[in-house]
């Protein structure tokens, strides 16, 4: 569920009409909603009442300040995968006890500031990272939280590029391996496990895998313990998936996804911490963008618009399917249309859909692309010259844009051309 709906004809972010938020900023832009954001968090926050727990949310997804502040007002800790992001969540106030550390490539200065800043965890991912994470702690004097992320071996059954839990992906430790890697973390006196890590992948819309590798989790706790391990704390990752294309499409609620960790590893007594990126922001952000031309082809008509894929690049990216819908509501019973639904960049990959039945629209008419709200404007970039799109918050009748859109004086400032070409 969002609250991005129809209004009075006429398509609305909250209360505000995103035609007004057009008007102000200009095209195109990211809007996301509040009430959608703190929901979906809600949501899993309410599914784990069972245990002692905390909802991270996975940064990576949407990682503006303002978005961090009201995951973080409502009770969310952070799931970083960089110091960038570490340092953005810091600066959104959230406390370093709050802020979890992943990420296969961690290195030693990122290691260095956040045991300097306040870290909630370090789950790490591979035997030279523990060694130098051990060295990083005990030159500071300090002591690393660490768990292991271990890779379970189990097909999320999801998109290639975001399947994390295979054996032939690069992230985490052979789940067979596990026990002799705590046994050398626990001669480490920079570092003290205080749990387990997993996360398989991510847009996951069945239970079943994750079902396996939290079996895994149950039982690799149990042999740690024997081990004589503390194993308190149990990270199961995000990767929950949403429903892009909303009529063939139903994934998992938060609440199943509940009930299951429960019932597979509720019986521990360990604190439970999950990793939610897409789930809680996805369907919280629309992309919204104008028409320039419709372009009549040989056997297809083109819409074109000013996005384009360095703007939101998932569907060139991941072959992802967005809902593309008009801002003005269509008139009840209005013939479709068919599109192929292109931008301005110089590729053919410049494409966010082929063939797609919609209802017409015309030069300067604004649409929008639904559940862009994670994997959207952090993933953008400035491709062809193109500056970066802003993002809007809004929050009941009240917007406000909280990253501006660069002038083109701006981004071509960002260049310095050497005294020797002068
Ligand atoms: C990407 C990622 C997540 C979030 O995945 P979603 O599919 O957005 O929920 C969580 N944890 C880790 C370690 C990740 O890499």
């Amino acid at each position: 569920m969002d609250h991005f709906l129809y209004r009075d004809g006429t398509l609305y972010a909250e209360d505000v009409p995103v035609a007004e938020i057009a008007a102000a900023v200009g095209t195109p832009f990211y809007v996301y909603s509040t009430a959608t954001l703190i929901r979906h968090f809600t949501l899993f926050d309410e599914a784990l009442d069972f245990a002692d727990h905390l909802v991270c949310f996975a940064m990576k997804s949407a990682s503006n300040q303002a978005i961090i502040k009201v995951l973080a007002n409502a009770g969310a800790g952070m799931d970083v995968v960089s110091g960038g992001e570490y340092l953005r969540a810091k600066a959104a106030g959230v406390p370093g006890d709050k802020i979890v550390f992943s990420g296969v490539g961690k290195t030693a200065d990122e290691m260095r500031m956040t045991l300097e800043g306040g870290i909630r965890q370090f789950n790490v991912e591979s035997e030279p990272e523990m060694v130098v994470l051990d060295q990083v702690a005990q030159s500071l004097g300090v002591v690393a939280p660490i768990t292991v992320r271990v890779n379970p071996d189990v097909d999320a059954k999801t998109h290639a590029k975001i399947a994390t839990g295979k054996s032939e992906n690069k992230f985490g430790i052979p789940i067979s391996r596990a026990r002799e890697v705590y046994a050398m973390a626990a001669k480490m006196p920079g570092l003290k496990v205080i749990g387990i890590d997993v996360h398989i992948g991510s847009q996951l819309t069945d239970l079943a895998p994750f079902e396996a590798a939290y079996r895994k989790v149950a039982e690799l706790t149990e042999q740690l313990r024997a081990d004589g391990h503390e194993i308190k704390r149990l990270d199961l990752g995000g990767g929950l998936g949403i429903p892009y294309a909303r009529s063939n499409e139903a994934p998992p609620l938060p609440t199943d996804y509940g009930a299951l960790i429960q019932r597979t590893v509720g019986h521990l007594g360990c604190e439970i911490e999950i990793e939610p990126g897409r789930l809680i922001s996805g369907n919280a952000g629309l992309m919204v963008s104008k028409v320039i031309y419709v372009k009549s082809g040989e056997d297809r008509d083109f819409l074109i618009l000013d996005s384009a894929m360095n703007d939101l690049i998932r569907p060139a990216m991941y072959e992802a399917w967005h809902d593309i819908v008009p801002v003005i509501e269509p008139a009840p019973g209005a013939a479709p249309a068919k599109y192929d639904i292109v931008g301005p960049v110089c590729e053919s990959g410049d494409t966010f859909a082929k063939g797609r039945e919609m209802p017409a629209v015309g030069p300067d008419d604004l649409v929008a692309f639904r559940s862009a709200g994670a994997y959207g404007a952090v993933m953008s970039s400035e491709y062809n010259s193109r500056p970066l799109i802003p993002e809007v918050l809004v929050d009941g009748d009240q917007f406000a844009v909280i990253r501006a859109r660069p002038t083109y004086e701006e981004m071509i400032a960002r260049d310095t051309v050497p005294v020797w070409l002068d």
